[in-house]
């Protein structure tokens, strides 16, 4: 499946001067934050980080996925270059109705994976096919990958790219969150 990139534009961000570049991958347009030029000798700090409107946006303390993606940035502006990979999969990638159904589910006590699995989705439906060409666009080899999930990091190394260090992150637990972060643990081997 082609990666098509379409249009590139500053973006200033609270954190981090950003360029942000728009690209199109199975008819969905995903963001790439750039911060810097890069060289093939660079190692660059990088995040990939799948789209959480309720954690992204509204601040919802149902996830950790807003203040993963605000650790990220308060890490990235202290780097000269660093690349911040946006990828529009909404609720690991069943979109948004579907997380809220599943919500909803774990509102009766069910937990994150077996919610998925009840609604007919796998537990995780996201897919990183893009991010070797997302790579390749900035010419980037070497990455130090903020991450907890093991996922992540193997698609990464399958799609060429050295990781050189994995940065754990440290961000966004809540009396609210504490059983889906421990679901995380359990049952989707994150670290
Ligand atoms: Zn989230």
């Amino acid at each position: 499946m082609s990666v098509i990139f379409i249009a590139k534009a500053k973006l200033p961000t609270k954190y981090v001067d950003f360029d942000v570049h728009v690209f199109m991958h199975n008819e969905q347009e995903h963001l790439v934050l750039a911060k810097g030029q890069f060289n093939q000798e660079d190692v660059v700090l990088t995040r990939v980080h799948s789209e959480c409107l309720t954690g992204d946006s509204l601040f919802s303390l149902r996830c950790d996925c807003g203040p993963q993606l605000e650790f990220a940035m308060q890490k990235m502006a202290k780097q000269d270059k660093a690349l911040l990979i946006y990828l529009r999969q909404e609720g690991r990638g069943i979109g948004l109705a579907e997380k809220i159904k599943a919500y909803q589910l774990q509102d009766t006590g069910v937990d994150t994976y077996d919610a998925n699995l009840k609604l007919g989705h796998p537990a995780d439906n996201r897919n990183y096919q893009m991010l070797g060409a997302v790579f390749e666009h900035f010419a980037i080899k070497n990455i130090n990958l903020m991450t907890n999930n093991p996922d992540k990091i193997s698609a990464i190394e399958q799609a060429g790219i050295n990781i050189n260090k994995r940065i754990p992150i440290k961000a966004g637990h809540n009396p609210h969150n504490q059983h889906y972060l421990q679901t995380k643990i359990d049952k989707f081997n994150h670290l």
